[in-house]
């Protein structure tokens, strides 16, 4: 095998290794076992197949890919990204819609809430992440627009940890509740 090419299958070797550590290397007390909504639905359709293998084998994957599309309905259960999608679209609503000067009674609620979601939120690290991000930070529950920010910062920790593109927060109302102020959501 050539120089470049043998570094490239090492590389993505590397990055399979990577995505398997946040997929399966989980701590001690979670369950050995792949859950579905622990995992993104092309990996845990391997699991489950038998054929996770750190193949570098570019027809392979896009076969599965292909094979992953068709199989792919909607009214099956929710893998790791759907339910992240759907749990995010909930939560940054749920901000948006929060009471702009809440009671105390209101804030002290909203903060048990997501203390109680944060132990039932059915992807066991991604809970785990948040119940550790809890115990040093506190929901800002004083009203609509700092729960949102707060949501916001936490939604882009993740990101961050995904690779993904950080969101610019002072536009989650935007976003969320408001559309975008060029008009094009109305
Ligand atoms: C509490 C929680 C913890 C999670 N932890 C993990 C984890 O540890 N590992 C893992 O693999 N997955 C985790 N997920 C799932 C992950 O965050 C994504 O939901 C999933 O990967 C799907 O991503 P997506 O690209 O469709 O967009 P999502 O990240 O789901 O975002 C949906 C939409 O929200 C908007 N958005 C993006 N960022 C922000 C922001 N900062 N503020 C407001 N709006 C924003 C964008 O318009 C985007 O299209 C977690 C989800 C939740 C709810």
């Amino acid at each position: 095998m050539k120089e470049e090419q043998k570094q490239a299958s090492q590389e993505k070797s590397q990055v399979i290794e990577n995505l398997e550590k946040i997929f399966f290397d989980k701590p001690e007390t979670v369950p050995k076992k792949p859950c579905r909504t622990c995992t993104e639905f092309k990996n845990w359709t391997r699991k489950m197949t038998g054929t996770a293998t750190k193949s570098n084998n570019n027809i392979v994957e896009a076969e599965h890919e292909k094979n992953i599309s068709e199989l792919k309905r909607v009214d099956c259960p929710l893998d790791s990204i759907e339910l992240g999608r759907s749990t995010w679209s909930f939560l940054h609503t749920m901000a948006a819609y929060y009471p702009e000067q809440p009671t105390s009674k209101q804030q002290s609620e909203m903060k048990d809430f997501i203390h109680i979601f944060s132990k039932f939120y059915p992807c066991s690290w991604c809970a785990k992440h948040l119940q550790e991000r809890l115990k040093t930070d506190v929901p800002d529950t004083r009203s609509s627009v700092t729960l949102s920010q707060w949501f916001c910062e936490l939604h882009n920790e993740v990101n961050q940890r995904l690779g993904k593109p950080v969101f610019d927060c002072s536009k989650v109302l935007e976003r969320w509740k408001d559309g975008w102020i060029d008009g094009s959501c109305n």
